[in-house]
């Protein structure tokens, strides 16, 4: 079903057993207005992008208007939050639909800070600008990174309030995901669903996201399987920038494998496996070096929420569970050091490179040198700003390293190609950010956020106009932290 902006919905989602979801439109806002759009993105998805910038787009952003074709619901999910599970579900948010791309492809539509649902436990359903405008700028830098995430189409403002600590501007995200099928949603059925329910979960995610193993002998241990691949392949991209998702709850661990719910994140400066910026996590569970581990603890309640289908004998189902879930440590690894290889400039494998990359994490951190810049340093042959070049340890690294770029055929070139190709010389330092934040939500002046999202949208150019955006945080940004809202 076309429309005049070309939404195409299709909205399968609408279509599963009403324990799924609820049926919830948005709740109109007072005077919507568009503050941030992705143009490249309305194009890609076939949208006309003056139409979704008229009245008529920006009234739908607002949730004032229901487009063509969309059946609003919000999507019933449980999961684990910090450790403990609980029922939650879209509490402010609203799938709008599926639309279809031009060339075939299916993306969820899906309004966040758009009012009260089912599932809103008492909360307002509501979002604020700067929590919605930092979604927007982390996403966008992570598509720029090349890692897999869910999109931002728009952010509009609401002209309502919206009550925290104190009144805050209100604003709905337009979030774009391949689906928002979550390790929680498995939960959810497999506590409070029949098996015949999990099982129609089951063969829905593996048609929408695997249907390669649809034919497999067990499918649903196939599709554990490709669950753990995708995460095994995202965690060690996000290790590799220094990306601290900051809530890794079950409910916000997408099985499409993308990077979803962009609350407290954060990007590392100095290298410390310790590193943490939400406010509400105070024991560091969801520490940068903790992030493979609760990565397996959650695949682990993935695995746990399949059993019934895994085989009729529960020890039998347990015991496959197991082995699948043991190939995540060799995935995952498998993942980091080819990555680490890259960022290094090393083509052909060594056995020791390991130590090599450990080896340079363990200097940065007693040094305390940024974790970015000092790869960016090493691809550009220019340390000095990272401190390490006095350190006699480092110095000795640095031969190491150079006589291991030796023991292979490509040329010094070639490396420094890998190297630019595999370490950003831009990621989004939260003191930029916030600055981005204070001057939009503050002052309404967006130029500042839509200079950083320019930069951020080639990280790897090198360009002179990134220098600028390479420097770290002065001490005076240091103590830094992101709070949800
Ligand atoms: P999050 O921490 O954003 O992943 O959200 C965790 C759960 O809380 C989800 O079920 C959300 O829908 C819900 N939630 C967060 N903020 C609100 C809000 N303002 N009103 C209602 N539900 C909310
Ligand atoms: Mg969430
Ligand atoms: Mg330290």
């Amino acid at each position: 079903e076309f429309n005049q902006i070309g939404w195409n919905f299709d909205n399968s989602y609408a279509r599963l057993p009403k324990k799924f979801f609820s049926y919830v439109e948005p709740e109109p806002v007072r005077s919507p207005m568009l503050v941030a759009f992705n143009k490249t993105l309305a194009n890609s998805l076939g949208l006309d992008m003056k139409k979704l910038e008229s009245d008529e787009g920006v009234l739908a952003f607002g949730g004032n208007e229901i487009p063509q074709g969309s059946e609003p619901l919000a999507q019933a999910y449980a999961g684990h939050q910090f450790g403990h599970f609980t029922m939650l579900g879209d509490g402010r948010a609203v799938l709008l639909g599926e639309h279809m791309t031009p060339s075939g492809e299916r993306y969820d539509i899906q309004l966040k800070g758009s009012g009260q649902t089912p599932y809103s436990r008492g909360g307002d359903g509501r979002a604020t600008l700067g929590p919605m405008l930092r979604e927007y700028i982390i996403s966008e830098a992570m598509y720029g990174l090349g890692i897999p995430t869910t999109l931002s189409l728009a952010v509009v403002t609401t002209g309502e309030a919206v009550m925290r600590e104190k009144p805050l501007p209100g604003a709905v995200l337009t979030r774009v995901a391949a689906s928002h099928i979550r390790v929680g949603t498995f939960q959810y059925m497999a506590n409070w669903g029949t098996e015949q329910e999990l099982r129609i979960l089951a063969d829905y995610t593996i048609k929408r996201h695997f249907p390669e193993v649809e034919k497999d002998e067990n499918p649903y241990l196939s599709l554990l399987g490709e669950v753990i691949k995708r995460q095994a392949t995202l965690i060690a991209k996000w290790q590799h920038v220094g990306f601290i998702h900051g809530v890794m709850n079950t409910d916000n661990m997408a099985i499409s494998g993308e990077t979803i719910d962009y609350g407290p994140c954060a990007f590392m400066d100095k290298y410390d496996p310790a590193t943490v910026f939400s406010s509400i996590d105070r024991k560091g569970r969801y520490a940068y070096g903790n992030q493979p581990g609760i990565a397996v603890w959650n695949l682990t309640r993935f695995a746990e929420s399949l059993l019934p289908l895994l085989d009729e004998n529960e020890d039998q189902a347990i015991e496959m569970a197991k082995d699948t879930l043991s190939t995540f440590s060799t995935l995952y690894h498998d993942n980091w050091i080819t990555g680490m290889r890259e960022k290094l400039g090393i083509y052909n494998k060594e056995e020791e490179d390991q130590t090599l990359a450990e080896s340079l994490l363990k200097l940065m951190e007693e040094y305390n040198a940024d974790y970015t810049n000092t790869f960016r340093g090493l691809t550009m042959n220019e340390l000095d700003s990272t401190g390490l070049l006095e350190k006699e340890a480092f110095k000795q690294w640095h031969k190491e390293w150079k006589e291991r770029l030796e023991r292979q055929q490509e040329n010094e070139k070639e490396s420094r190609q890998l190297m630019r190709n595999s370490n950003p010389a831009v990621i989004p330092r939260n003191h930029r950010v916030e600055e981005a934040l204070e001057a939009a939500v503050a002052k309404g002046d967006y130029s500042v956020m839509e200079g950083l999202l320019k930069v951020l949208s080639n990280p790897y150019a090198y360009s002179p106009e990134q220098e600028e955006y390479a420097k770290p945080p002065e001490p005076s940004d240091c103590l830094y932290q992101t709070f949800c809202g």
